[in-house]
């Protein structure tokens, strides 16, 4: 069984006339096919409370309704079907005083010209892919791109050429038909409900109103920005319909991998080969960072993945919002010692120093 007008608006069967009218508008706002375009679902929604509302704002429609019930109202012919209806001929419905236009012309301001009623549709955004220099992450920096925009045509304004009066319609953009007792309106076809027609087309965008264009963009690259991040520059995108904003310019940034300084997060690690006397005796050793040269002690018995910590000297976040850290990571290398005056030298040391390092080591791994 199909839903009451009543559910499918959300009001009470007493309702008054403004009652049932608000309850329209604010579901007509959220599913106007203008709001939610190639939007499949909100488009049967947006026909089918305009269904219910253009029966139950009729006074004589509704008492009809409310005596018949759903089911035989629908199926007298004396309801409207707007299922099938695209939404261009909704749009110019129009029933003795009824008409959706001037409905829609409430909602979305505008004046009382068909063109201005229509919320035109937002510009489509552009991303555009760049690759900076480990630097630039540390440093933000200014960058200059070259963009392929689609604009209005500034030979014909966007109007694609000259046009004329449409001879079918009379300007109008409507043409009547005849459905039963009821005399509807819908578009005209040779238009396509704009009343006008093209006499002449502009040579400079073949008549589609919009060219690309290759525009030069200063873009500000933040300090801190890593692979993936996406950097906005508001109505940096194409042009859409006249009169509506432009889509905006997303600038997605690859960060290019540094010769040594290696990037986790907002972390920094520097990987650092010291030797074995180093790492043995201790060191005192000047390290880079991106923020300059720092002088770290290596305490004696340092071993191969050791990390000594330099806070705050890690990369930028990108929020403004301080520093991350910065890692030094050591590796121990071993140098070959094969002279025999020099093995006698560590023989002597290796007596000295020895580390248990494989006491109970056998034991330990047994098995069988
Ligand atoms: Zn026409
Ligand atoms: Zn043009």
């Amino acid at each position: 069984m199909s839903k009451s007008y009543y559910d499918i608006l959300g009001v009470p069967k007493t309702a008054t006339a403004d009652e049932i009218k608000k309850a329209y508008r604010k579901l007509a706002r959220k599913y106007h096919p203008d709001v939610n375009p190639n939007n499949k679902e909100a488009e049967a929604k947006f026909k089918e409370i305009s269904e219910a509302y253009a029966v139950l704002s009729d006074p004589e429609k509704r008492k009809q309704y409310d005596t018949l019930g759903h089911e035989a109202f629908t199926s007298s012919g004396q309801g409207y079907n707007f299922h099938d209806m695209n939404f261009e001929d909704l749009r110019h419905f129009k029933t003795g005083s009824f008409s959706f236009e001037d409905i829609f012309e409430e909602f979305f301001g505008g004046g009382s010209t068909r063109r201005k009623s229509k919320t035109p549709s937002r510009g489509e955004d552009i991303t555009y892919s760049i690759t900076l220099p480990f630097e630039v992450a540390i440093k933000g920096g200014e960058y200059e791109i070259t963009v392929s925009r689609q604009v209005t045509c500034p030979k014909c304004g966007g109007k694609g050429g000259e046009k004329s009066i449409c001879p079918t319609c009379h300007g109008t953009g409507r043409i009547n038909k005849q459905t039963g007792i009821f005399m509807t309106q819908s578009y005209c076809p040779n238009c396509r409900g704009e009343g006008e027609i093209y006499r002449s087309v502009c040579a400079n965008c073949g008549g589609a109103g919009k060219i690309h264009t290759q525009e030069r963009i200063k873009v500000k690259i933040p300090a801190g920005v890593d692979n993936g991040t996406k950097i906005r520059v508001p109505q940096k995108g194409h042009e859409g319909a006249q009169g509506s904003q432009p889509g905006d310019l997303y600038i997605l940034t690859k960060i290019s991998p540094h010769l040594i300084y290696e990037r986790k997060g907002d972390d920094i690690y520097l990987n650092l080969d010291i030797d074995m006397f180093e790492a043995a005796m201790g060191a005192k050793i000047t390290v880079p960072t991106p923020y300059g040269a720092v002088n770290i002690t290596i305490p004696a018995g340092t071993e191969t993945g050791n990390k000594f910590r330099l806070k705050g000297k890690g990369m930028p976040k990108i929020d403004g919002s301080g520093y991350g850290d910065f890692y030094v990571e050591i590796r121990v290398r071993i140098p070959k010692i094969e002279a025999e005056s020099d093995r006698q030298i560590l023989e002597g040391l290796k007596q000295k120093y020895r580390l248990n390092l494989r006491s109970g080591l056998l034991e330990q791994g047994k098995i069988l």
